[in-house]
């Protein structure tokens, strides 16, 4: 019973800052695919809650993968998973509704099925009572595949909308159908749900593969058209997206968080973010001076949430008022060469002693390579305004094993680190701590480099040591390497770039309980062996390391995410010749689909 004594705690020290509605006839347990601590953390969940919770018919739960020593006493049979606030059972539930923002976390979408007694794959639930699976979020709608097999249908794109759409839809089919329901009106509520933009029915879509273990073609039979179009909210303002329940225990925990803006302008080749979320889309000065400043009620620290800040439209403003109303604000990334004298002064007087700045490349030759559209005099000069203004701490951001990089690219991060730290000197002769955080390059969907495969883990090891060593020559004990593993990297490539087989892969993970990194990499090494002794499962490499073809299909081509494929494959071909593009100018600019 610890689980439930540890969750009512929990609850007990939640403050929820909006009305709660309760006693709809229909449930839905909302499921976040990882901890409270990371899902209390995570404004989309936060927000889909919101949402289902405020829905009339609706009686809403939540579920989170429970910490680690309860998940060892579920496998040990001393307790089981239940829904966050009421303890029930998940299948209990007439629909549970995963939120997925990440796809690592598509192992421990497994993980809560298994734990809550429901099947695994979609097939072996038809026919019985079990609840319908739904799933949505930012994972989802880059790539969906890896766990098409398990979910019954998927939400593609921005909720705002969509959701309560689903709802609407799901309750007029309920209501003709009746509930519960018989085996042939689940699906033919299924087939209806359908009709709601965005909702993906992946039994509608069958890949095959050729000899070589590509997709060949994808059979569709479902009505209309073959394309499942991601939604998408035009006017941010009309949605607040901020913290809705607040918790020590979220990572944020000392912060009201309040989301500035979906998507980026700047068009970075390696960033998801800045294609999935075309167009950028910014909340008005007004509408975050105001939400920021309803924060300050609850938190001394607003941390302002997107893909860049500095970039904000008013954002010193908003710096400005967060100073005026006693608080501070901590804005998550901001682009060198957008910190502005006021924007360095307005962090100043917030009393932010640290800055992150992400220069992402060392040489100006890779910047150009991955379109950071940012020069090395504009990051110094950007070093000057903020040490001048006595900011003490810096972290910067930089990404190894990027297509088209050499081992001399990787030692200017050291070198640029080098003349970050001598320029913070010149201004203020002294400097706090630096960090170069590292993060292997993981190629997504929907990018220009979507067709690029991920360097080998061995390959990026050696690179990151070569780092530290030059990082080590410029002395001091002020610089600390943040490195990710390559080996965490491998395993997030697999989920993004895989297709349905990665599906078979993940249910071998977690039937034999993996949740590390480390030992999710051994036992890959073991598939990867079996799948060359000739076992049905494939090649994690195949998914990881190979260069997928500019004509083939991928898995994630039948989304339309309103980006032309060619655009993507001319920007592919522009980082090979070092050509940067401008950032959007959504005014105008027509080029990539989107606008
Ligand atoms: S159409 Fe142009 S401005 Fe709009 S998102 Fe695409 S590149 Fe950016």
């Amino acid at each position: 019973m610890f689980l439930r004594k540890r969750a009512l705690a929990r609850i007990a020290n939640e403050k929820v800052l909006y009305q709660r509605h309760r006693g709809g006839d229909i449930s839905v347990c909302v499921a976040y695919p990882n901890v409270y601590r990371l899902g209390m953390a995570n404004l989309g969940f936060q927000a889909v809650y919101h949402i289902f919770e405020s829905t009339r018919r609706v009686d809403a739960d939540r579920a989170f993968i429970p910490d680690p020593d309860e998940r060892a006493a579920i496998r040990a049979g001393s307790a089981q998973l239940v829904s966050f606030e009421r303890g029930r059972p998940l299948t209990d539930f007439e629909i549970i509704a995963f939120s997925i923002s990440f796809e690592t976390d598509y192992l421990n979408v497994l993980t809560m099925l298994r734990m809550a007694g429901i099947p695994l794959r979609r097939c072996d639930r038809a026919g019985r009572n079990y609840p319908l699976i739904i799933a949505g979020g930012s994972a989802v709608f880059l790539n969906p595949e890896p766990i098409a097999d398990f979910i019954d249908l998927f939400l593609i794109g921005e909720g705002e909308e969509m959701v309560p759409e689903f709802l609407a839809a799901y309750e007029r089919e309920r209501s003709r159908t009746g509930f519960p329901a018989s085996v042939s009106s689940v699906q033919s509520r299924l087939e209806a749900l359908t009709q709601v933009g965005g909702a993906y029915l992946p039994d509608y879509f069958q890949p095959e593969v050729n000899e070589s273990g590509q997709i060949r073609t994808v059979t569709y039979s479902g009505p209309g058209e073959a394309r499942v179009k991601r939604r998408m909210i035009h006017d941010l303002d009309r949605f607040t997206t901020a913290s809705l329940i607040l918790t020590e225990e979220s990572v944020f925990g000392d912060m009201y968080l309040v989301e500035a803006s979906r998507g980026c302008q700047w068009g970075c080749r390696f960033c998801a973010a800045g294609f999935m979320y075309r167009p950028i889309r910014y909340r008005s000065p007004q509408k975050l001076i105001s939400e920021a400043t309803r924060g300050l009620s609850e938190r001394k620290v607003i941390g302002l949430v997107g893909a860049e800040m500095a970039s904000v439209p008013g954002v010193a403003d908003i710096a400005a008022a967060v100073a005026d109303g006693g608080g501070r604000l901590s804005p998550s990334s901001l682009k060198a060469d957008c910190i502005s004298p006021q924007l360095a002064a307005a962090l100043r007087r917030n009393g932010n002693r640290s800055v992150t700045v992400a220069p992402e490349a060392g040489s100006e030759r890779m910047r150009k390579v991955i379109n950071k559209n940012l020069s090395e005099p504009q990051i110094l000069e950007a070093t000057s305004m903020l040490a001048g203004e006595g900011i003490e701490n810096l972290k910067l951001y930089f990404m190894v094993g990027l297509p088209e990089e050499h081992d001399e690219d990787v030692l200017e991060i050291a070198r640029l680190t080098g003349r970050i730290i001598e320029r913070a000197r010149a201004q203020k002769n002294s400097i706090g701590r630096v960090t170069v955080s590292l993060n292997p390059f993981v190629p997504k969907p929907w990018t220009p480099f979507q067709w690029d495969p991920m360097e080998a883990p061995q390959s990026i090891k050696r690179k990151v040591a070569m780092l530290r060593a030059e990082l080590g020559r410029l002395g001091g004990s002020m610089i600390d390497l943040d490195a990710e593993s390559p080996r965490d990297a491998y395993f997030q490539t697999l989920v993004s770039r895989g297709d349905r087989r990665v599906g078979a892969i993940l249910e071998r993970l977690s039937a034999a309980g993996y949740e590390e990194a480390g030992p999710i990499w051994q036992e890959l090494r073991r598939i990867k062996h079996d799948a060359a002794g000739g076992s049905t499962l494939p090649d994690p490499d195949f998914f990881v390391t190979r260069h997928y073809a500019h004509d083939e299909i991928l898995p994630w081509d039948f989304i339309d995410h309103h980006i032309h494929k060619w655009f993507l494959l001319s920007e592919r071909k522009k980082a090979h010749y070092e050509h940067q593009t401008k950032p959007c100018d959504v005014t105008r600019c027509t080029v990539c689909g989107a606008c």
